[in-house]
């Protein structure tokens, strides 16, 4: 105690408690003097103190420590009394074990919740116990961290209040001491790595880039997963020191592909909270990329719901920052829990990624396919883009990709890959060694960028902005190839359905239809797209298997040869339905009012009948050819002397010149029927030409005149 002359000096100001360096000096000193003495090294703290603070102020708060203080005096009686800072504490006692220290732990906390205002707080603590020499000269140090560990743990809720550094917690706690020592020596050796775990566009499961993830390698421990050291370095603050040294491996590999040549899609790097208090994350970032030469368009920075949360007041304008530069922003983790909603009314992102959590769950809770849809539906909406995380089975992937989610990433696709630095990026990539997924080339990106805006849950896709939420509507998104081939690139249940009723079985099939020239639908689909591309949005008529859609078509790409479209085909909601039976009907009771038949013929030479009242037969039962169904019809309807004049006026091979010279737009005829009771009346017959699709028709109706 020599070195200490003056108690002003050797106690803390607020609470008269030892102060730290003094503390440490008379341990040392104890160590010396007595050495194989047993000790128990307590570190306490009362984590739930900021809010006595709060609720009574800081000259109470100064005053409750002081007492505090003084309630540790008394129950280590003799012992030495510390005070490390604001509500953390220690005591070197050397009359007592650990197990018997826990016991006036529990005392003190008693005491404490009886203190004025301290009903409510917490005491943490962690004890060591050992010999003064016996860890050699380092041993106070050595117990000190040990004992503000067990603290640090005990506080992060591990079911204990009062830890005893023992066998059960020694091998986390030296686990945890160890990578804090061996933090930089690891990456001065390289041992941290980022891993690549591959994006995956859902429409055409390329690549379209990478998530940079750390792994730290170690030669005691193998592979340590971030987990384990992320969480302690935000912690000791050490993670700025990471993710710098990750981003400057990433731009450093990024420069090599770029350098070699291969496709090279962008990396989104993750950052942490404490990166935006402890630097400027910008600034660093931006030297990394000049460093390298790395172009911004290959940098995504992602930044957790939480940590947004948490530090939105500081966050905000550096994340405004990256995003004028031109850095896209990702919100990762998005719904694992936090404001999320104000988050995004408050900040500009890219890219929503959307939480594993939901996933986890796609198979047991039915809840969570409904939350996912309705985060992509949420995103688009806000001119969004998605990418869900943890996508472990096809199940799960075919439901995003029908929702119209626009990247993945998981398990199914692969896990984060490691870059063998032994070996050129050139020849990793190029032999499919680093990754076998194909990778999206730039124009790629952008291409496919556009169609994945297109929002597949809204009633109406084409349109931006507000919507109510329903995808009963039939959309497709084709691709005209080369100007004459479909590709089907994305379709949703409504629209398969409508291949079901035109007898195709599903997308596969309709694209093998797509690459037949005479299939109708196919030339009806490119005439259309020609029209749409130059006008940008059309509607038209769309026969499938002899049944006709309507179809209303937008371009939304061109890439080189490949045009895409969006179309919503039309639903025949139960409203449109029923006005247009009845229109049906009124038409049809004014035919049959008006017409005794209507018939039409094909310039082919068939003949179809299309109504008959009951007063004649239906010759067309009995043939088909036109030539003779109206040779029979002369012959049984019409006055004999006017039969060759009848015939003569239905002969189809003429009714085109002859409506040509007529200057009117169809051919008018009048005839007596045969039958003698009907010899009066006179009956009108009319063949009016038309053209559909490729042909000539010809419609005929015939009506009497009173
Ligand atoms: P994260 O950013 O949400 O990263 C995704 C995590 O999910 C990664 O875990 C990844 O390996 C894992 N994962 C990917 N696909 C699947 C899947 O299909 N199923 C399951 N169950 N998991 C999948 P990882 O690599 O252990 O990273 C954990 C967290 O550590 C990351 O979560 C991220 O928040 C943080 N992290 C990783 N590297 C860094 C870094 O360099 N800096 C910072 N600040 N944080 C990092
Ligand atoms: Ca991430
Ligand atoms: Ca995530």
């Amino acid at each position: 105690m020599s070195l200490i002359n003056n108690e002003r000096e050797t106690r803390d100001q607020i609470t008269g408690a030892l102060t730290t360096s003094v503390f440490m000096q008379q341990v040392e000193e104890l160590r010396k003097a007595c050495p194989g003495e047993s000790y128990t090294f307590i570190y306490l703290m009362i984590p739930n103190f900021k809010s006595y603070n709060l609720g009574f102020g800081y000259a109470s708060g100064n005053r409750f420590l002081q007492q505090f203080a003084e309630l540790l005096e008394n129950s280590f009686v003799g012992q030495l009394v510390a005070r490390e800072s604001s509500h953390h504490f220690m005591v070197l006692d050397r009359a007592h074990s650990g197990k018997e220290t826990v016991e006036t732990l529990r005392e003190c906390q008693s005491a404490v919740n009886r203190m004025k205002g301290g009903e409510h707080l917490l005491l943490n603590a962690g004890i060591v116990s050992g010999r003064f020499g016996e860890l050699g000269d380092d041993d106070v140090y050595q117990s000190f961290d040990r004992a503000r560990y067990a603290c640090s743990y005990a506080e992060r809720g591990h079911g204990r209040q009062f830890v005893i550094y023992g066998s059960s917690v020694q091998r986390k706690i030296d686990f945890e001491l160890y990578l804090l020592r061996e933090f930089f020596p690891a990456m001065e050796r390289g041992d941290i790595q980022p891993f690549y775990q591959p994006e995956v566009r859902a429409l055409t499961e390329q690549c379209c880039g990478y998530e940079a993830l750390a792994r730290w390698v170690d030669a005691k421990y193998g592979m340590i997963a971030p987990d384990a050291f992320i969480p302690l370095l935000e912690r000791e603050l050490l993670i700025p020191q990471l993710d710098l040294h990750i981003i400057r491996q990433v731009c450093k590999d990024i420069r090599d592909e770029l350098d070699c040549g291969v496709i090279t899609v962008p990396v989104s790097v993750n950052l942490s909270r404490i990166d935006f208090q402890m630097l400027d994350v910008f600034e660093e970032i931006e030297k990394l990329r000049e460093e390298f030469h790395v172009p911004r368009y290959y940098l995504n920075i992602e930044i957790t719901e939480s940590a947004i949360a948490e530090g939105a007041v500081y966050m905000a304008p550096v994340i405004d920052r990256f995003c004028e530069a031109g850095y896209q922003v990702w919100m990762d983790d998005f719904g694992s829990g936090y404001s999320s909603l104000n988050n995004l009314q408050d900040f500009s992102f890219d890219v929503l990624k959307i939480d594993m959590g939901f996933l986890r769950q796609f198979s047991t809770n039915p809840k969570s396919g409904v939350i996912v849809r309705e985060i992509i539906n949420l995103a688009k909406r806000m001119g969004l883009g998605t990418l869900a995380e943890g996508v472990e089975t096809r199940e799960q992937f075919e439901f995003l990709k029908e929702c119209g989610c626009e990247k993945v990433q998981g398990y199914l696709f692969s896990k984060p890959l490691k870059v063998d630095r032994s070996v050129s990026m050139y020849d990793q990539v190029t032999t499919g060694e680093f990754s076998r997924i194909p990778r999206e080339k730039r124009e790629d990106s952008r291409y496919y960028k556009r169609i994945a805006d297109v929002n597949y849950l809204s009633s109406s896709p084409m349109e931006s902005g507000l919507y109510i939420t329903s995808n009963s509507l039939p959309i497709v998104i084709i691709e005209v190839i080369g100007g004459e081939q479909i590709n089907f690139l994305y379709c949703n249940e409504a629209y398969r359905g409508i291949l079901h009723s035109a007898g195709i079985e599903d997308l596969e099939a309709a694209n093998v239809r797509g690459n037949e020239v005479d299939i109708p639908e196919n030339r009806q689909f490119i005439e259309l797209a020609k029209r749409a591309e130059s006008v940008g949005r059309v509607r038209g008529d769309i026969l499938i298997n002899g049944i006709i859609f309507k179809t209303d078509m937008m371009f939304l790409a061109r890439k080189g040869e490949r045009a895409a479209f969006l179309n919503v085909v039309q639903n025949l909601s139960p409203n449109f339905v029923s006005e247009h039976a009845e229109a049906m009907s009124l038409a049809q009771e004014y035919i049959l009012t008006e017409y005794f038949r209507v018939d039409l013929f094909d310039e082919d030479g068939t003949a179809m009948n299309v109504y008959l009242d009951a007063d004649q037969q239906r010759i067309t039962d009995e043939t088909d050819r036109t030539e003779r169904a109206v040779d029979l019809y002369a012959r049984r309807y019409i006055r004999s002397d006017e039969a060759d004049a009848f015939r003569e006026f239905y002969s189809m091979d003429t009714v085109l010149e002859r409506v040509r010279k007529s200057g009117e737009k169809h051919l008018v005829h009048i005839f007596h029927p045969a039958d003698s009771e009907r010899n009066g009346e006179q009956q009108c017959y009319t063949i009016t030409p038309f053209r559909m699709g490729e042909r000539w028709k010809f419609l005929s109706t015939c009506r009497r005149l009173k």
